[in-house]
């Protein structure tokens, strides 16, 4: 097995003594499609909020590439460590065009520097119609981001995080209320981020995650309770008796 680009090792967090992780050991793998699931509560977002520092971690270590540690760092620390969240509520600017979004969030990256230049580079230029590409909006380019469709407004907020090329994404329900065509674009969008970076993602859509799971981790009170394929989720005893209910 690779080297992988996130490890959890006996994480917790505890509010006020209730643990919403606890005793956590959890890993991400490059270029894999990782799906986290489990029952309402089972910490889930939590898992999430504590990756990218918006929870501190009580206790346990979180690397990065196996030499990084990222508990102690602040959310805005962690982001330029490469690890880029992406909020089921988008936030683009509804006022600017499309590419106005993704220029933003180029510049982001780049830092004042860029803001202070006027020109983009060809290489800046070239990456900004690579992400249009990739989320097939380069032919809405100049509409205004705010009259998009529901999905490509969620694409196009995708393209902003990828854009600053962070090692890790991370999702929380990328398709919720989609149609199922915007579902399809975001299933092989988010197969196709995989083949560079590793992707975690929290959803509740099981034939979703069915479709598109390279690996599926199945959380319980806080808890790891099975990883592997799909296949082997639905397959498995104590997923089935705890978050199945049979
Ligand atoms: P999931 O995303 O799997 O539904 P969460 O990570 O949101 O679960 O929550 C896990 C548990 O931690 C829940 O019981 C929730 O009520 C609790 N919890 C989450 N955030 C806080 C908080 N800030 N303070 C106290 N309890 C919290």
């Amino acid at each position: 097995m690779t080297q992988p680009v996130l490890k959890l090792a006996k994480v917790i967090v505890d509010f006020s003594g209730f643990k919403a992780i606890n005793q956590l050991d959890f890993s991400v793998q490059p270029n894999r499609v990782h799906f986290v699931i489990g029952p309402n509560g089972a910490g889930k977002t939590t898992l999430l909020d504590v990756i990218c520092g918006k929870t501190r971690a009580t206790q346990g270590n979180i690397q990065l590439h196996g030499k990084r540690e990222l508990s102690k760092m602040s959310e805005n620390q962690i982001v330029h460590q490469g690890i880029a969240r992406k909020f089921q509520a988008p936030s683009i600017f509804p006022q600017l065009k499309v590419i106005e979004n993704l220029e933003i969030a180029m510049k982001q990256k780049k830092g004042l520097f860029s803001i202070l230049r006027a020109k983009w580079t060809k290489q800046e230029k070239d990456k900004i119609e690579e992400m249009l590409n990739l989320i097939g909006l380069e032919k809405v380019r100049n509409e205004l981001a705010g009259s998009l469709a529901h999905g490509q407004k969620q694409w196009l907020e995708i393209a902003m995080v990828l854009i600053q090329e962070p090692d890790i994404i991370l999702l929380d329900e990328p398709i919720a209320g989609m149609s199922k065509k915007e579902r399809d674009k975001t299933g092989e969008l988010i197969t196709q981020i995989a083949k560079e970076r590793a992707v975690l993602i929290v959803e509740h859509d099981m034939d979703f995650v069915k479709e598109y799971a390279d690996v599926v981790t199945v959380m319980h009170e806080g808890q790891l309770l099975f990883e592997g394929s799909m296949e082997q989720v639905q397959n498995n005893s104590k997923v089935r008796e705890v978050y199945l209910g049979r």
